[in-house]
């Protein structure tokens, strides 16, 4: 219970947080909290209060800013000022009153390269890290050739000190890119899932919850390029409702979706059975693809279809045809080599266009 309880919370954090947001609350709230540490640390150890100045400042500002990132308050100008002040300000101050090149001051100047690197972009970024990279040429300098401005550490206080900074830093490091390694891996598995459903819908139609016509256009040339491959015929059937716009006028547009909701999950289950695609082609109007079918079988399918359709036995008191809704579908096949999708197209709305023509309720197939 506690666990998926936790869960959430971090799940919400993360939805509400960008990774770089996450990763600046990571270094604010980790440097408040070491430099609280610190000074904890200098009380136990009874060293004079002044120590602790310096530590106050930092815990104090990085808490102040680290809040403002939390609530959102310019976010973009916190990050900056962090940023900035971190690289120009506290690393140089850091090294000033430490022992300089024998203290970790350059390991904590990685650390905050890796933060100007995720927050800032473009020549920001690049002219940042140019001066970062002269303040700690600077500092090294200074060290060389002016030692006397850092402090001297006795041999034991130098080991102390990389021995304690030393394990935080490497624990420090490791937690942000593990952290946050999975962040943008999790980030890019839900990209991934998010452009695969808008993929989906914008190939389904929202009425019928049939495959539309985009998705006929890319499932077409494929069906067209394995039927020439294998050899075998391919055929598609129009099927499109008789004097529909009379059914809409007589029952009601609500009435008239329902009607073409029946009938596609009347023509999904004819093709299930099949194993072939049906699309909604456009209004009253949809498609059957038949992989590896020949006229014949294309017409005895078509057969099939308009008995289900009579059975469903729609009532439709306007049509001059039957009291029911009625369908006419005209089909075409191609024998390879010649397939062509868009051939198979206007032969099978040719043979519709025959089949209205004649009357309605019927069914033809495109001859030459
Ligand atoms: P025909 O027998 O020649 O096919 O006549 P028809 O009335 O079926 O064809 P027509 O193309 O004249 O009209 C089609 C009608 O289909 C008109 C349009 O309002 C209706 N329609 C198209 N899409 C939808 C829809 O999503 N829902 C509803 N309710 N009606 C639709
Ligand atoms: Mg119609
Ligand atoms: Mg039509």
């Amino acid at each position: 219970m506690k666990r998926s309880t936790d869960k959430t919370w971090v799940d919400a954090f993360q939805q509400r947080y960008s990774v770089r947001e996450r990763i600046f609350l990571f270094y604010m709230f980790f440097f408040a909290g070491l430099a609280v540490l610190t000074i904890l640390a200098n009380l136990a150890s009874g060293f004079d209060f002044s120590f602790n100045y310096k530590w106050m400042a930092i815990s104090g500002f990085c808490l102040a800013l680290g809040l403002l990132a939390i609530k959102r308050i310019k976010t973009e100008l916190v990050h900056r000022v962090g940023v900035y002040t971190l690289s120009l300000v506290i690393l140089p101050a850091s090294w000033l009153s430490s022992a300089g090149l024998m203290s970790p001051s350059m390991v904590y100047s990685v650390v905050a390269l890796l933060l100007i690197n995720f927050l800032l972009a473009g020549i920001e970024r690049i002219a940042l890290n140019a001066a970062f990279l002269g303040v700690n040429l600077a500092l090294i300098s200074l060290y060389h050739f002016q030692p006397g401005l850092f402090r001297t550490l006795s041999a034991e206080e130098q080991f102390l000190d990389w021995m304690v900074n030393i394990p935080m830093l490497f624990v420090f490091t490791a937690l942000l890119l593990a952290t946050f390694e999975r962040a943008y891996e999790r980030e890019r598995m839900v990209n991934i899932e998010k452009t695969k459903k808008l993929a989906a819908l914008s190939r389904t139609d929202s009425l019928t919850g049939l495959q539309n016509r985009r998705h006929l256009d890319e499932d077409i040339e494929e069906r067209v390029r394995d039927c020439r491959d294998k050899g075998t015929p391919l055929s598609i059937i129009v099927f499109d409702v008789d004097y529909f716009k009379q059914f809409n006028d007589a029952y009601g547009h609500l009435q008239g979706d329902e009607c073409l909701q029946t009938i596609a999950s009347l023509l999904r289950e004819a093709a299930l059975r099949s194993g072939d695609k049906v699309y909604r082609f456009g209004g009253e109007e949809f498609l059957i693809l038949l992989k590896d079918t020949d006229q014949a079988g294309a017409l005895a399918f078509a057969r099939r279809l308009k008995a289900d359709i009579e059975t469903a036995a729609i009532p439709h008191e306007q049509s001059a045809v039957a009291p029911i809704i009625t369908a006419s579908m005209g089909i075409a096949t191609g024998q390879p080599p010649e397939v062509e999708g868009q051939t198979l197209l206007d032969q099978a709305d040719m043979a519709l266009y025959q089949a209205k023509a004649s009357g309605r309720d019927t069914i033809v197939c495109f001859e030459d």
